[in-house]
């Protein structure tokens, strides 16, 4: 190749040019909305969601149909291809009436074309039937850090109970989203356990958020100390290498991170981002400052994909957030 024809290859393709590794190029946009803010009863000691914190955060209800769909619609426009609904709760039993609602939201956002995702805290066997059922495509819930680690951060339910939710979306057929955060205070060998646990599930999540903290004035975990970007590098690379189908999310935190910073993250593997203003309730990286990005580096948007059942499956495989 000439000197010219290589330099008219977008900054990103270049580095691979020496690698088999052309497909980093293809980034998933994922919108992730909070309908249902503040107010959990969980003790997560990131979370300004939590009502045991003093956050700011001021609970509401679940948002109406109406609102969910103009968002969707919105993030669709933007370039989003999969939209994710956040609750917070510790688990949608006993909320009948808020959890068909959501099935409704559901079903009109998958007939827009887009891919449907929901956090919603613990759920059932039946639960996961019935979202499967209405065509969501992938469940959010993070095991958060490495099972010996857990009970620093979390008291209100237990590692096993977590994997036990990821067991029943499995089994109903939806793709799994499952990842952590890394800057709660944990060794180097806690995240390792993480991914550990997350690659030796019987099968890999589809999707593995990695999370850098945002530490929220009022919360336990305030005065942690930020992410550096070597250390999400670390973890996304690592992630990548454990787990290679898996769409790789760079998610909360990444709104700290510089271009050329997100650019050794997709380097390292990651291929799936959060686009929108907010990751439920903390900052996330401006629209325009994301399309500047996909432009300078060469990035291309991700379709969505759907399997013949419906269900859809990237490449085989799929929340700052949180649950
Ligand atoms: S992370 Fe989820 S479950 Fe935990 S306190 Fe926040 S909203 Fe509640």
């Amino acid at each position: 190749m000439t000197g010219a024809k290589m330099k008219s290859k977008p900054s990103m393709t270049l580095p691979f040019l020496t690698s088999s590794s052309m497909e980093h190029r293809e980034v998933q946009q994922c919108t992730l909305l909070s309908i249902k803010t503040g107010g959990c009863s969980e003790d997560c000691s990131y979370c300004p969601q939590s009502s045991r914190y003093d956050t700011g955060v001021k609970a509401q209800r679940l948002m109406s149909k109406d609102a969910v769909i103009v968002a969707a619609k919105k993030a669709k426009e933007a370039g989003s291809t999969r939209f994710c609904m956040g609750a917070a709760w510790r688990d949608t039993i006993g909320r009948k009436t808020n959890f068909k609602q959501i099935l409704e939201y559901i079903k009109e956002i998958r007939g827009m074309g887009m891919e449907v995702c929901c956090t919603l805290g613990m759920i059932e066997k039946q639960q996961a039937l019935e979202l499967k059922k209405a065509g969501l495509t992938a469940y959010n819930h993070n095991l958060d850090t490495s099972r010996e680690y857990y009970p620093n951060v979390i008291t209100t339910r237990s590692y096993d109970e977590r994997l036990e939710t990821l067991e029943h979306v499995r089994d109903a057929g939806i793709n799994v989203c499952s990842g952590g955060i890394i800057g709660l205070g944990e060794a180097e060998e806690d995240r390792v356990g993480l991914l550990h646990t997350l690659a030796t599930l019987p099968s890999h999540p589809e999707s593995v958020p990695i999370n850098a903290l945002l530490a929220v004035k009022g919360t336990p975990l305030e005065d942690q100390k930020p992410v550096e970007i070597w250390e999400m590098i670390r973890m996304i690379g690592t992630a990548r290498i454990v787990m290679p189908k898996a769409m790789v999310r760079l998610s909360a935190g990444r709104v700290r991170f510089s271009m050329p910073e997100q650019a050794l993250c997709f380097l390292a593997g990651a291929n799936s981002i959060f686009t929108g203003e907010k990751l439920l309730t903390t900052p996330n990286n401006d629209f325009d400052a994301d399309q500047l990005m996909f432009k300078t580096l060469g990035l291309t948007p991700k379709p969505p994909s759907f399997s013949e059942d419906d269900s859809e499956s990237e490449n085989c495989e799929k929340v700052a957030s949180s649950h």
